[in-house]
């Protein structure tokens, strides 16, 4: 897999063209090498002239790797994660060798050439093999309103016979004079679009990643709902929220988002994720088979599952869902007939309103036990006293430390409900996540990540401060060194009390 990056220095310019070698933090001169998890990662520079400089990344993958990388509990032994295209197609890999290797430049960061790392400069980027599988056009159609002049070129199934046409395969060559962080952030996104076929874990987090290397040329793209659709693999809950934040940034009206169809092949995708029939609705080539984890059950459906059960096993019938966020939870646990009444808190009006849209779309007789109303879960509200459960799902890594405390007086103090469910990330999880660099977070918001210690100390520090016995349980497939990838602690109150509307915690203990 192999991608170079040429930069010609323009007549009369003052730097010579091997400053390529700041911008990107590799030093021309050196061959480098760098582990990643599914391979090695080289960086080489083919020509380094005044006039020219050329550094060339080379992937060597190495399938097996690849495969024991991601599919512990996959069920999927097939030859076809053994023998696929991956070591010689530029796709998804790429992206993220490219984030890792050239991490600073894809940031546009560099301490030595500032000025330079903001030029446009003139360049010519050569992929000799992509993945591509809606036919070359498709490379003109996502790179060519960016600025580049694209040639693309089908690369035939077998060039000995010419009778059995063209593979899915293309070699692309971008020209343009662009700053190199947009190029390299072109690239980061588009590789996977076109290939359709990401290796690696998808979960929120990703949209976050579209959005940042996608700004300042996403929401203007022609394309920009085909490259979201494709870059999160068409799945659905995904594309939606990144839809809706894209026309945050682009000021639409977001009730438009509602209007978002599903195409006809994405439905069959959507069908053959819900049968489990990993090779359904592609070409059934062996990436898409090596990526059955991503046709289980997403995370975030086992995390609520999993909230849901803790819940119900409390015996709680009126529940406060703290930091509800679009209210995922609360529309499962409005199917529950076990549940009274569930309240969502959230602090942000713009995840409410999402909330409240998705609750009045629900049957009457579950949207009438579900109300959502602003509140800061820092503040003492007395009004959230007297439930029977809260759970925190994904809320505190949220709340800055310095804010922690407040939040638990607010919550295990005030308003005491007789049980409380959180999730956190478990943060020694986050090496199992390719493309996560190390020390990184999750999510950009996210304050801090706990390790499952970190998480045991907090929680059982809590528990005794206010009167509470924990329980830990791990959330989705358990790794044998690093654990699940969420963690959950269930608090109970030792008094057992659940119903003390007015805050005699004395006197009921
Ligand atoms: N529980 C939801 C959302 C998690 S995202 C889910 O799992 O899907 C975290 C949410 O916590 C966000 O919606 C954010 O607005 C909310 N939040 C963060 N700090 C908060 C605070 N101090 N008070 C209330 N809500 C808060």
């Amino acid at each position: 897999m192999l991608v170079t990056i040429s930069c010609t220095r323009p007549v009369g310019a003052e730097w010579p063209a091997t400053d390529l070698g700041y911008l990107l933090h590799k030093n021309p001169s050196r061959r480098q090498t760098f582990e990643q998890s599914y391979g090695v990662a080289h960086v080489l520079y083919p020509e380094a002239r005044d006039d020219r400089c050329t550094v060339a990344l080379l992937l060597e993958i190495d399938p097996v790797r690849l495969v024991r990388g991601k599919s512990k509990g996959t069920p999927d032994f097939s030859l076809g994660q053994y023998v696929n295209d991956r070591p010689y197609a530029a796709s998804s890999l790429l992206s993220v060798a490219i984030s890792t290797v050239f991490g600073s430049a894809l940031h546009g960061r560099c301490a030595q050439r500032p000025e330079l790392a903001e030029t446009p400069l003139d360049l010519r980027i050569e992929l000799p093999a992509v993945p591509c599988k809606g036919g070359p056009e498709y490379a003109e159609r996502v790179f060519a309103p960016l600025g580049w002049t694209v040639v693309a070129t089908p690369l035939p199934l077998d060039p000995a016979f010419p009778e059995w046409g063209d593979s899915h395969y293309v070699r692309i060559e971008l020209t343009g004079t662009l700053r190199l962080a947009d190029a390299l952030a072109h690239l980061y996104v588009l590789l996977p679009v076109l290939d359709g076929s990401k290796h690696y874990w998808l979960d929120a987090a990703e949209i976050d990643k579209l959005l940042r290397f996608g700004e300042g040329w996403l929401t203007g793209h022609p394309e920009r709902e085909w490259i979201t659709r494709r870059y999160l693999t068409r799945r659905h809950t995904l594309v939606r929220t990144a839809l809706a934040r894209l026309a945050e940034l682009d000021d639409a009206a977001p009730e438009e988002l509602d209007a978002i169809e599903v195409d006809a092949d994405d439905a069959a995708d959507t069908a053959a994720e819900a049968t489990g029939d990993a090779a359904a609705g592609s070409d059934g080539d062996a990436a898409e088979s090596a990526e059955t984890e991503e046709h289980a059950p997403s995370l975030a459906v086992l995390r609520r599952a999993a909230v849901h059960r803790a819940v119900l096993a409390t015996g709680a019938s009126r529940v406060l869902d703290l930091g509800c966020g679009q209210g995922a939870l609360l529309l499962e646990l409005a199917t529950d007939r076990a549940f009274g009444e569930i309240v969502g808190i959230d602090v942000s009006m713009r995840e409410l309103k999402i909330a409240a849209r998705r609750v009045r779309r629900l049957p009457e007789w579950q949207a009438r036990r579900v109300t959502v109303r602003q509140g800061a879960l820092t503040y003492t509200d007395a009004s959230l006293k007297g439930y029977d459960a809260a759970v925190l799902m994904e809320v505190i890594e949220h709340v800055d430390a310095t804010r922690l405390k407040a939040l638990e007086q607010a919550v295990f103090g005030a308003a005491a409900p007789g049980a409380v469910v959180v999730t956190t990330p478990n943060s020694e999880f986050n090496v199992r996540y390719d493309g996560l660099a190390a020390g990184a977070f999750r999510h950009s918001d996210h304050r801090f990540e706990w390790t499952r210690a970190e998480f045991a100390d907090w929680a059982l520090r809590v528990g005794a401060a206010y009167g509470y016995a924990v329980r830990f349980e791990p959330v989705g497939p358990v790794d044998v060194e690093v654990g699940a990838s969420t963690q959950m602690a269930v608090f109970t109150r030792n008094n057992g009390f659940t119903e003390n509307h007015d805050g005699d915690e004395k006197g009921a203990a």
